[in-house]
């Protein structure tokens, strides 16, 4: 499927043709504090299909546990997170971030990994109080 993505000031747009059943949340310790947050959620993308239309991303690699070299590609204006992706040279695969996607909605995890680092309240996130917008005090 065919996707465009921002990051949030857009200084970074571009196009991609990602695979909707390659949609992958990683729960492992370096998608949480690289993040930010409890987990990440990632859609790969068809070999050399990413196209930046405009700007470049900044780019942090990351030593994996294994040796493994991971591009981390980031807004350097506003610090948005866009992927991660091999280093050096051969087919480009892309994971892409999906919250920076347009049609995120479409995306929807189809497995979790790393689930021995999840954080343990996301399996009672449903009955914690939610609200619309935020609840006037
Ligand atoms: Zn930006
Ligand atoms: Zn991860």
């Amino acid at each position: 499927m065919k996707i465009n993505g921002q990051c949030h000031c857009g200084e970074i747009q571009y196009t991609a043709e990602v695979d909707q059943n390659k949609v992958i949340a990683c729960h492992c310790s370096d998608c949480q504090e690289i993040s930010s947050g409890p987990f990440r959620i990632a859609v790969m993308t068809l070999p050399n299909s990413v196209i930046f239309t405009v700007g470049k991303p900044k780019e942090y690699i990351k030593i994996a546990e294994s040796g493994n070299k991971r591009a981390q590609g980031f807004c350097e204006n506003c610090g948005t997170t866009l992927y991660a992706t091999s280093v050096g040279d051969g087919d480009k695969i892309y994971g892409l971030r999906i919250g920076a996607i347009k049609q995120r909605e479409q995306l929807i995890p189809k497995v979790q990994i790393w689930c021995r680092s999840a954080a343990l309240w996301l399996k009672e996130l449903s009955d914690i109080n939610a609200f619309d917008t935020v609840p006037t005090i």
